[in-house]
Formats: structure tokens, C-alpha cells, sequence
């Protein structure tokens, strides 16, 4: 079986010191985890999410690990621009936001194939997946403007269905996914002068409720996936975190336009061991 993914210590290094972050959807796995090792590494975040209560308990959760966080939070549909412009003049006070990461995201349940997908499926998902990380995009330039940033970090979360196809379909999702490398890579190349980056995320199916709660007890359904992990386990939020917390830091200065891939191989497999 494979190894069980490291113990994070919560000593940071100071690695986002004096940068204002914004996660969305921060109140679910991956935006949750980054959350914390952000205010780590000694971001002020600014947790967005849908759920006022998810958002509330998730911001509980980051308080007990780290009493000293500089964290606020607000509620925020990605798919309304109106949402997400206020949450990134909600930073303005502050001298505005430094990290964007564009986390957000939905896989639904009816979402099916190019027969089976609903209309209405399709439009929500892309109005959530993609326009919401427009929306987040587009709100970050106009602040990193405004407050004359020299240096900026932009990650949007795609999936690895952007990168190879997926025999159990969600043609709404993958596409959707597809759509977040593409604008990604554009911006990347037409804000590269000015110093704003722009990177995607692309995570393996994870152990986060977006993809647990959906198998539930279906043990068929679990291993059709778990069989190409070469691992032989699924992600986990707090690993996709670290990858987003190199590319929100200068260390990751020279990185742009890159889709990078936490899979732990599985994109990369033919055949797995047994
Ligand atoms: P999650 O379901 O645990 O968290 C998602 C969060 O987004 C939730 O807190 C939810 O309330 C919030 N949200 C939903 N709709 C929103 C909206 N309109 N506006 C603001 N917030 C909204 O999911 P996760 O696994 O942490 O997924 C985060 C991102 O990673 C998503 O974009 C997802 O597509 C992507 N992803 C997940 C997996 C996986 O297997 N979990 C794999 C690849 C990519």
C-alpha cells in the first residue's frame, strides 16, 4: 500500500510574510488545507466560500491550529462577479491582494455524458468552474493595478480530466477544466510584464468530500478509480497545499503558465502495480 502522506509541522518560515491571500471555496478540502499553510507561512488570508456556516467552521478549524493567524472571511458566489469583485476590494484597506488562488469549484451529480448532460447541468459547472475563475482573475489584475504590484501570483485549480479522458464521464466538469488551463496559459503570457503570474493546479481524484461523498459506499464504483493510482491511494487536500503554497511564494518566480500535476503518477501510468 502506498505511504501515507508526511505530517505537516505548523512552524512556518515566513515564506507569504506581508502578502494579502484570497482562497475560494476555502471552506472545502484543497482551500481549506491551503487556508492553513498560508496564515502559516504568514499571508493574511481571506477565506471565500458559498457556505456562511462551512465558512464559519472552517475558519474555526485554522484558529485552533494557528491562534496567531491574521484570517477574515466572506461569503462569495463565484459565479457572481459582483461577489468576487467585492471580495477583492475587500482587501483593498490593506494594500491589496497579492495571491489569488481561484479554488472553487463543482462536479455534480447529474452531470453525465454528451447525451445524458443536462442543459441547465452544463451551464451551472461553467458558470461556477469557469467564469468564476474569469471573475477571480479579472478582479486580481484590476487590484494588483491599482496597488502597483510589482509582483503577483495567480493559481486556478483545474483537474487532471483537463489532461487525460475520463471512461466514467462528466463531460460538463472536464471541459469546465479544460477551459481553466486554457485561460490560465493566456493570461500567463499577456501579464507576464507586468509581473502577474498565472498558474494552474491540476489534482488527482482526492480524499475531499467533493469526490468521497459523491462514491460514498460504492465499492465498484471506489476501485474503477483507485486501480490507477500507481500509489494505489488517492490524494490528499493538505498535498495538493504545498504545491499551491510554492507557487503563491517567490520561490516559484520563474514558474508561469505551467499546469502543475499532483497525481502521484496516475496521469503518467499504463499499468499500476498490484
Ligand atoms: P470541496 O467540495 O471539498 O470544496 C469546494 C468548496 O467550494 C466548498 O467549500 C464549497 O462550498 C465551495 N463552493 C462551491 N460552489 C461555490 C461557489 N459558487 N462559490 C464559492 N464557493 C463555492 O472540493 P475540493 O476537493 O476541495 O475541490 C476544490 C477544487 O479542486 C475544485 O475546483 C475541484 O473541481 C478541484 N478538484 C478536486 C478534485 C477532487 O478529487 N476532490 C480533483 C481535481 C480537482
Amino acid at each position: 500500500m502506498a505511504p501515507v502522506p508526511p505530517a505537516f509541522t505548523l512552524q512556518g518560515s515566513g515564506r507569504l510574510a506581508g502578502k494579502n491571500a484570497i482562497v475560494t471555496g476555502a471552506a472545502g478540502g484543497i482551500g481549506l488545507e491551503t487556508s492553513i499553510l498560508f496564515a502559516r507561512e504568514g499571508a493574511h488570508v481571506l477565506m471565500a466560500d458559498i457556505s456562511a456556516p462551512a465558512l464559519e467552521t472552517a475558519k474555526a478549524k485554522l484558529l485552533a491550529l494557528i491562534p496567531s493567524a491574521s484570517v477574515d472571511t466572506k461569503v462569495c458566489d463565484v459565479s457572481k462577479e459582483a461577489h468576487v469583485q467585492a471580495v477583492v476590494e475587500a482587501l483593498d484597506p490593506k494594500g491589496g491582494v497579492d495571491v489569488m488562488f481561484n479554488n472553487a469549484g463543482i462536479m455534480h451529480g447529474r452531470d453525465d455524458d454528451a447525451v445524458n448532460t443536462p442543459d441547465d447541468i452544463w451551464d451551472l459547472t461553467h458558470n461556477i468552474n469557469v467564469k468564476g475563475v474569469w471573475y477571480g482573475c479579472k478582479h486580481a489584475v484590476l487590484s494588483f493595478r491599482r496597488h502597483a504590484k510589482a509582483r503577483a501570483s495567480v493559481i486556478n485549480t483545474a483537474s487532471v480530466v483537463a489532461l487525460v479522458g475520463s471512461a466514467t464521464p462528466q463531460l460538463a466538469y472536464t471541459a469546465s477544466k479544460g477551459a481553466v488551463l486554457a485561460l490560465t496559459r493566456e493570461l500567463a503570457v499577456v501579464h507576464a510584464r507586468e509581473g502577474f503570474r498565472f498558474n494552474a493546479l491540476c489534482p488527482a481524484p482526492l480524499n475531499t468530500p467533493l469526490l468521497q461523498d459523491w462514491l460514498g459506499d460504492d465499492k465498484p464504483k471506489r476501485l474503477r478509480r483507485e486501480i490507477h493510482f500507481p500509489t494505489g491511494r488517492f490524494g490528499e487536500a493538505v498535498e495538493q497545499a504545498q504545491a499551491v503554497l510554492f507557487l503563491a511564494s517567490d520561490e516559484s518566480n520563474f514558474v508561469n503558465g505551467h499546469d502543475l500535476v499532483v497525481d502521484g503518477a496516475m496521469s503518467k501510468a499504463y499499468v499500476t502495480p498490484e
